[in-house]
């Protein structure tokens, strides 16, 4: 598989994701009808692939989606999933939490959404914001914030080793493009609903999530629960380069559909 995706490592540089343009393309070559078409043909391998999941219920598969705003996570999902089999195929969307979930540990509410076995979860937002949007908004303590890096190693590991695949992606924008994407929310009636001031507000801690991603990128990517930094100004890439990597991970898993305990042939439905 080439290397459709930016590494981090823990020497990177702070604003190493500041200084990022989302226009790259690393490893691909071609324009949008060539990726288009790549990901028309790994889709159809997707959806094969994820039947046989669901069949064979031995292995899940966790897709964590996290951007800024207008960073295409709604898009990404609509795209690389479009055709799958919805009974197996649940997102998961992670909004600010509610008094009640604010009562409890900030995993409690993510933890029971993870996937079954045979099924594919996507999470739009997930426990990384705990560690993102409460960081740059103060929302806790730097000393809770900071000790979370390890919890959420330690969670994934723990679902790794009980059977889950897990697949990081962080779909990266500049602030240019969440410019252009925010003004076309204003510009486009169609896109009127999408348009929230929180993301104004947001916006002008760019520098502060740019910092708060890397970190989070950092100290949580590990072996078996990697993260790939996908530039997303291109959707045909972003949504090449996820389809790329998911496809990868199931054909390792190779599902297979289960052997029937009887014989067929023995049997005559009249
Ligand atoms: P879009 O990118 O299309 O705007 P969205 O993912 O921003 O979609 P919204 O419903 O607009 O969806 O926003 C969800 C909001 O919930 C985000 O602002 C996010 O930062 C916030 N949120 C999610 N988890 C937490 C958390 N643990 N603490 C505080 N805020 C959170
Ligand atoms: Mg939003």
């Amino acid at each position: 598989m080439d290397k459709c995706w930016i590494e981090l490592d823990k020497d990177s540089d702070p604003d190493v994701l500041l200084k990022l343009s989302g226009d790259k393309t690393p490893g691909f070559n071609g324009g949008e009808e060539e990726a288009d078409e790549a990901s028309r043909q790994l889709r159809e391998e997707l959806i094969g692939l994820q039947d046989r999941l669901f069949a064979e219920q031995k292995h899940s598969l966790l897709v964590v989606l996290q951007a800024m705003d207008t960073g295409g996570k709604d898009g990404a999902i609509r795209k690389v999933f479009s055709g799958v089999n919805p009974q197996g195929v649940l997102v998961a969307r992670f909004e600010a939490p509610s008094k009640q979930e604010l009562a409890r540990d900030y995993l409690w509410r993510v933890h029971h959404k993870v996937p079954a076995k045979g099924e594919i979860v996507v999470f739009n937002r997930s426990h990384y914001e705990d560690v993102l949007v409460v960081r740059v908004n103060e929302l806790v303590p730097a000393k809770t914030w900071k000790k979370r890096y390890a919890h959420l190693r330690n969670f994934e590991q723990m679902l790794v080793d009980e059977g889950t695949t897990i697949l990081k992606f962080y779909l990266h924008i500049d602030a240019q493009e969440q410019r252009e994407r925010l003004q076309a929310r204003l510009d486009e009636p169609a896109k009127n609903w999408k348009f929230d001031e929180h993301d104004l507000e947001q916006r002008k801690h760019w520098k502060e999530y740019m910092r708060a991603f890397r970190d989070a990128i950092v100290q949580t990517h590990q072996k078996d629960a990697p993260w790939f930094v996908i530039p997303a100004n291109r959707k045909w890439f972003r949504d090449y380069a996820m389809l790329t990597i998911i496809v990868e991970a199931l054909r390792k898993l190779d599902p297979q559909f289960p052997k029937p305990a009887f014989d067929p042939a023995a049997i005559e439905v009249v």
